[in-house]
């Protein structure tokens, strides 16, 4: 069961939006709130609350790493990130104007926007090529204990389908005029999906200074929690409204987020 809890930001409101889903892994739920995987056919009953909630995902996702020792999200304590500017962790992002967003999905854990492949980014020594962006509502990466409103996914994966998730922290404040591009496709029933084809500048979308960031190595943090993950935080959230950030909420699960795992001798890393 979700705790509730309180965010120590002012005034701000929880806020919600998707999950950390494989690209490929589109579901949905049935009236029994078991989910089926499309494209694997494989029945999933994994969910955000009660018995299949995620502190149940190790033992009801037999065949998954939930249960792993190096899984997300963490939190992440600034004192304690060591810090790098070393080739090896340099993130390159190449993303273009006229990349095109194929459709938006409703999944039944997230609202999910696929892209075409076009956008990429070169880390830790390869390229890894934008898949989707979804939403989590509030945030799972905590940042010194503290749980913002909202926190976009971009997933990457590379030929060997290994990731690298680019997480961009929200708060709420003012309306956000790049981001109206994305919730305009909104509501959206769980399951269904609306074709876009349209162009979109997702670096429109991050953080004035998007060149600090923490990185460290973890998992998806929706079943199966695949392992090797390269995590990338950027250090600044972006401003969204309180409007902007309820009008995805309405669309996902409560809460759709995954609680705090243990860092288990990982290292965090900067480069600020
Ligand atoms: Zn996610």
């Amino acid at each position: 069961m979700k705790k509730s809890y309180l965010i120590a930001i002012g005034s701000l409101m929880m806020l919600g939006l998707v999950s950390c889903e494989d690209p490929g892994s589109a579901s949905k739920q049935n009236n029994e709130k078991a989910s089926v995987h499309e494209k694997t056919g494989q029945l999933s009953h994994w969910s955000y609350e009660g018995e299949t909630s995620p502190e149940h995902w190790a033992e009801i996702e037999k065949n998954s790493d939930c249960g792993g020792k190096y899984q997300s999200p963490i939190n992440i304590v600034d004192v304690k990130a060591c810090f790098t500017t070393a080739d090896s962790t340099r993130l390159k992002v190449d993303y273009f104007p006229e990349t095109q967003i194929f459709d938006v999905h409703n999944n039944g854990h997230s609202i999910q926007f696929d892209f075409e492949q076009k956008d990429s980014i070169f880390y830790k020594g390869g390229v890894y090529h934008l898949k989707q962006v979804h939403f989590h509502e509030p945030s799972e990466h905590t940042i010194n204990g503290m749980r913002f409103p909202i926190e976009i996914h971009l997933v990457h994966t590379n030929a060997k389908n290994q990731y690298t998730v680019i997480g961009i922290l929200g708060i709420e404040g003012n309306d956000n005029d790049q981001f109206r591009f994305l919730d305009k496709f909104l509501p959206l029933k769980e399951g269904e999906t609306k074709d876009i084809n349209k162009a979109f500048d997702l670096k429109s979308i991050f953080p004035k200074n998007a060149i600090d960031y923490y990185s460290y190595t973890g998992s998806l943090t929706t079943p199966p929690c695949t392992e090797n993950v390269n995590w990338i935080i950027y250090k600044q959230p972006i401003v969204l409204s309180l409007d902007q950030v309820l009008k995805v909420r309405g669309n996902m699960p409560v809460n759709n987020y995954r609680n705090e795992q243990a860092l288990n001798n990982r290292v965090i890393c900067k480069n600020f």
